[in-house]
């Protein structure tokens, strides 16, 4: 492994914090529909949400254009990285994927007895597909791929991915993590959904903690073939993880097209400004498809949060290829403001 993350230490910090700007999180969610059908709902919870769930897959199919057997449900999409790993690797093997990449599906996949074959991600920081379809070998798995990519923001493209995929999967499983898709103006023309109806043995991850802004209420699914999702079906039952209230949360989200759009919206303009901001203080930056940016910064990680901390703002720091980086999600505006003020303090 070529990257290193540090933890800042949330008990004690997120308290004091007046941006907090360290977890990828929607600072506008959840839509206030979602809120209100929450709501309503709450006296339901001596029941288990039986039918329901059912309903709500039975929406997410029709806009993913899939079947219904083909999805499975999550309380939040970890923790269908972390089940597909137990899984998968029950039997030991190994794990292709990007380096730097998002580490839930991998750290338990390694947990479970396999091991990571980490392959650097290319000079514009995309995956690199030639050199990971040849890391491939008779012990691996599953390749992962989270796209856009966390933490470098950075994107793949469609076309070599789709082609990646469809070959691949003729061998090995491809799971792909979409969970910061929904940022994209043009989702559905870079999801890789479409390749489930053509049979390929793909695994589509998606969540309704970025774009919905529900991180707290824990809603993901994963679509895949029926015959992924039997395996899965050995250590969860899908969905039975998710509280009553999130799933008619969910489901009013999807209809609120306008809270997406205005998600969609806001955190462009914060990368804007935050870009600008970035440019006038001299630091080079990986031109994001997601809610955060990543740039590289002259001091050690842990010295950094300490010093951005005290100014009362989260961030996270990471060391890739040997150099200090920061990660900053998009907040509000007002948010990034004291973002940009704190890093000037600190850095420059
Ligand atoms: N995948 C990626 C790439 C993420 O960045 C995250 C959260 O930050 C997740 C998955 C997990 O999100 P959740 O469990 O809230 O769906």
């Amino acid at each position: 492994p070529f990257f290193k993350e540090f933890l800042p230490d949330y008990s004690r910090e997120m308290p004091l914090l007046e941006a907090k700007l360290n977890a990828n999180e929607n600072p506008y969610g959840p839509s206030p529909k979602a809120i209100s059908a929450l709501q309503k709902v709450a006296f339901k919870g001596n029941r288990y949400a039986w039918y329901e769930l059912f309903d709500l897959m039975g929406k997410i199919a029709k806009e993913e254009g899939v079947d219904i057997k083909n999805i499975m449900m999550g309380p939040g999409s970890s923790d269908l990285l972390e089940k597909t790993a137990m899984v998968l690797f029950a039997n030991g093997g190994n794990v292709v994927s990007a380096d730097p990449t998002y580490m839930s599906l991998i750290r338990v996949a390694e947990a479970t007895g396999a091991s990571w074959k980490a392959v650097p991600c290319k000079a514009d920081w995309s995956h690199d597909l030639k050199a990971m379809e040849a890391a491939i070998d008779a012990d691996t798995k599953l390749v992962y791929i989270c796209n856009p990519n966390n933490p470098t923001g950075a994107m793949t493209d469609a076309a070599e991915l789709i082609d990646f995929c469809s070959r691949v999967s003729e061998k090995v499983p491809v799971f792909v993590d979409e969970a910061y898709m929904g940022f994209l103006e043009d989702a559905d023309k870079n999801s890789m959904v479409s390749l489930i109806n053509e049979g390929k043995d793909v695994i589509i991850a998606r969540t309704f903690s970025k774009i919905h802004g529900m991180a707290g209420l824990r809603v993901g699914y994963i679509v895949a073939q029926e015959s992924t999702l039997t395996k899965l079906e050995k250590v969860t039952r899908g969905g039975m993880g998710i509280a009553y209230t999130s799933i008619f949360a969910a489901t009013a989200s999807m209809d609120d097209v306008a809270f997406q759009d205005k998600s969609r919206k806001l955190n462009a303009e914060c990368r804007d400004y935050v870009y600008q901001s970035l440019d006038k203080m001299g630091f080079e930056y990986i031109p994001s498809y997601t809610s955060f940016i990543i740039f590289p910064i002259e001091m050690e990680g842990k010295a950094f949060l300490e010093k951005m901390t005290a100014q009362k703002v989260g961030v996270r720091a990471f060391e890739i290829m040997g150099k200090n980086w920061c990660r900053v999600s998009m907040g509000t505006m007002e948010e990034m403001k004291l973002f940009t003020k704190a890093l000037e303090k600190v850095l420059v």
